[in-house]
């Protein structure tokens, strides 16, 4: 029998007694490859049982033979008396029959050329069909076709698992179908001592949250109790869903919550001070007269840069609110202060357009600006490893190649990241780690919706510039389809001809990006000989060298070039004010988010900008709903939550590193209510428990867990 030691959610599921050795395998590599890659390890009984039913049905009623009503269906459970194959229509079709009887009568069901039900469905077989039943010649029912479900298992308990009583439907798991899984899930945890299964929260939460004990949770999830509303089931909002989900937020809120407190009281260090000359010099790198909104942000930054504690500040304001220059000064803080500044971007044409604006800005000051890509040339790359190291460099900035084994910093004082949601907490950690204990600005322009902000974000400080420069108009925005095109072209025709300039932007989904790219490119071939012979065209994608793509950058921005034909690379960074334009072919293969910031390129001019949203012929109604939000609004909070609601955080905000962990049972939209209780107790913990016993095993099960783990690192 079992290990009495081994706590039984951690036994491996090859120890499931009688569990056949082949099938145990098969459950424990599907269970295995359904937790997280980023920590490979053996599956237990622990996370069979928390694969949780995709939905339940209700089977508990079952009619006795007795009380079947002709016309109407019902399900019956039998045990077969007779069964035969014979031929009918001069033996072109064949009917297998049986009869059968409960209690209370006998029936008679038939199927139409399913011989092989012969061998199943045999004499003393237990069966639960499902179908139409009508009066038959000699007064008894009959079922034509019915569903049927064969209830003979060795232990002869298999009908209290699928047949009258609500019953979990699972997803497929591996080759594991949901019958078996179901026999697999029941025999595992009536196995298992439920008593020896661990409260981990704390019970006084416990009680003050009404929440049922965590071994009865996994139990109902599976297999609700008799009595138990199966629409709350369904809406995955049961006693049982709650409680699984509660515990599920309370470790990550928990975690990042210690992770906040833990950079918090370790030591600062920067001095940084705010004279008159820093204050100068702050004033001085100003080329426009900052909105109310940016001079607030600024405020709280430097607030926080002069302050005890390190800063880890979120810096979040729509695309094209002025986030750079607010950057620019504070760094100007810290090279006053004698520290350097690292500013990091997710991609070579960000940091590029970041190097361009910011030396364009510091022009005149005496601060040194490097650039720092994994394209440079490992030459130049030495020159600006040595320039780091010395300390004369004052601006940093650069692409993931900041966070390469080579480079060091003299004293590296401020960390700016930009576009915060392309980059992993780790990779934060990774530059973090070259300064000590530096003061760290997050840029986004993806608004953080509560739920997340409240979460993954939730180390972090806000600052909102909630203004935008004067003189913006929103850009108009509308989705076409493909009969459209013709009228669009014209309507670029006479853009252009008024001096302005156009983008075409095609997805790359990761998928089918060689097709993508292909389309793109020739795309751009046919614009150029076919529809536009007259005005020059530029192709920017991410697969082109380096010195092609300035070079169509800087045709481009020059305005040489009338239209650049892009993929997404283009997302963030590109700042030319004079287009005016933007069509996005297959609009509804983007998320709202990444719409939006696409979107955000256009409209930093005087004039009336545009935004067509081209989506093909195969849009489908949820499209067509998602894109329309893109002509009501452009107020990018309304549309990120909508796209979160729409797509989950994780996809929203960017790929699998985008550090936001996927909850196995818990959704922060759906669930929004237990997570603002979860995060009235990690507040309460942190706040008032801090010293005591209870606190410090919480602390203990975070530390044990490899996700969490993650959560902590920073
Ligand atoms: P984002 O927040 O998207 O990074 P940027 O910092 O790139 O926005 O600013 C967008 C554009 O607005 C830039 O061309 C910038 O020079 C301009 N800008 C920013 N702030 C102001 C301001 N206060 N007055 C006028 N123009 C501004
Ligand atoms: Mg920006």
């Amino acid at each position: 029998m079992l290990k009495p030691s081994t706590p039984l959610v951690e036994l491996h599921l090859h120890e499931i007694p009688r569990v056949a050795m082949k099938t145990a395998q098969k459950l424990a590599a599907a269970v295995a490859a359904n937790i997280s890659a980023a920590a490979p390890r053996d599956a237990t009984v622990g996370d069979l049982i928390h694969y949780l039913p995709m939905r339940y049905e209700d089977r508990s009623n079952l009619t006795r033979i007795s009380g079947l009503t002709h016309g109407e269906y019902a399900t019956v459970e039998v045990e077969v008396r007779v069964a035969g194959t014979y031929p009918v229509k001069g033996g072109k079709l064949r009917i297998f029959e049986f009869s059968a009887v409960d209690r209370t009568g006998q029936i008679r069901a038939f199927w139409w050329n399913q011989a092989y039900l012969q061998k199943t469905l045999i004499r003393g077989a237990r069966v639960l069909l499902y179908g139409q039943w009508k009066r038959g010649r000699r007064g008894s029912f009959e079922v034509e076709n019915p569903d049927y479900e064969l209830l003979a298992d060795e232990d002869g308990s298999a009908d209290a698992i699928h047949t009258g009583r609500r019953v979990p439907v699972y997803r497929k798991l591996g080759d594991i179908r949901t019958k078996q899984l179901r026999s697999i899930m029941h025999y595992t945890l009536s196995m298992l001592d439920m008593s020896r299964m661990k409260e981990l929260l704390p019970g006084d939460l416990i009680a003050r949250n009404t929440l049922i004990p965590r071994s009865e949770a996994y139990r109902q999830i599976h297999f609700p109790a008799e009595d138990a509303p199966i629409e709350l089931y369904n809406l995955m909002q049961s006693p049982a869903h709650r409680r699984l989900i509660f515990e599920e937020f309370f470790w990550l809120v928990l975690a990042v919550g210690l992770r906040k407190q833990g950079r918090e009281e370790s030591p600062k260090g920067t001095v940084i001070e705010t004279g008159d000359r820093v204050r100068n010099a702050v004033r001085r790198v100003l080329p426009f007269k900052p909105t109310g909104a940016q001079k607030r942000v600024l405020r709280e930054i430097v607030n926080d840069m002069t302050g005890p504690k390190p800063m880890n500040r979120l810096l979040q304001g729509d695309v094209g609110s002025g986030k750079t220059i607010v950057a620019v000064q504070a760094a100007v803080v810290a090279i006053e202060n004698g520290y350097q500044t690292a500013l990091m971007a997710p991609t070579e044409i960000l940091a590029e357009q970041h190097s361009r604006t910011i030396k364009h800005i510091l022009a005149k000051s005496p601060y040194r600006v490097e650039l720092l890509t994994g394209s440079l040339g490992s030459a130049r790359k030495r020159e600006l490893y040595e320039a780091a190291a010395s300390g004369e460099a004052d601006l940093m900035i650069g692409t993931h190649a900041l966070i390469q084994e080579g480079v060091r910093f003299h004293k590296l004082g401020f960390v700016i990241i930009d576009e915060q949601h392309r980059f992993g907490v780790l990779q934060r950690a990774e530059l973090m780690k070259r300064g000590y204990n530096p003061d760290v600005l997050v840029m986004t322009a993806t608004p953080i919706p509560r739920s997340l902000a409240m979460t993954v974000y939730g180390d972090l400080d806000v600052s909102i510039i909630d203004e935008m420069p004067p003189g913006r108009k929103p850009v108009v925005t509308k989705v076409r389809g493909e009969d459209a095109r013709a009228r669009i072209y014209r309507f670029l025709d006479q853009i252009i001809q008024q001096g302005r300039q156009v983008y075409i932007v095609y997805p790359l989904v990761e998928e089918s990006e060689k097709l993508d790219l292909l389309a793109a490119t020739q795309m751009a071939e046919r614009l150029r000989t076919e529809i536009f012979p007259q005005h020059e065209i530029v192709l920017v994608h991410g697969k082109m060298k380096q010195d092609e793509k300035d070079r169509a950058m800087e045709e481009f921005r020059s305005g040489a070039a009338k239209i650049m034909v892009a993929t997404t690379v283009i997302e963030v960074g590109v700042d030319v004010p004079n287009a005016s334009v933007m069509v996005i072919e297959h609009a509804e293969r983007f998320g709202l988010s990444q719409l939006h910031q696409l979107r955000g390129r256009v409209g930093r001019g005087d004039e009336q900008a545009y935004c067509i949203l081209l989506a093909g012929d195969k849009r489908t109604s949820e499209a067509r709903e998602r894109l329309a939000i893109m002509e009501e609004t452009n107020d990018g909070f309304r549309i990120a939550e909508k796209d979160m609601e729409l797509r989950g955080p994780g996809e929203m905000m960017g790929t699998r590193q985008s550090g936001i962990p996927a909850f196995k049972i818990g959704n922060l939209v759906r669930d929004h209510a237990v997570l603002e209780s979860v995060k009235r107790e990690v507040d309460l913990l942190l706040t008032t428990q801090q010293n005591t016993r209870e606190f410090a095993r919480l602390v203990e099960v975070v530390k044990k867990q490899p996700k969490y783990r993650l959560a902590s690192i920073g």
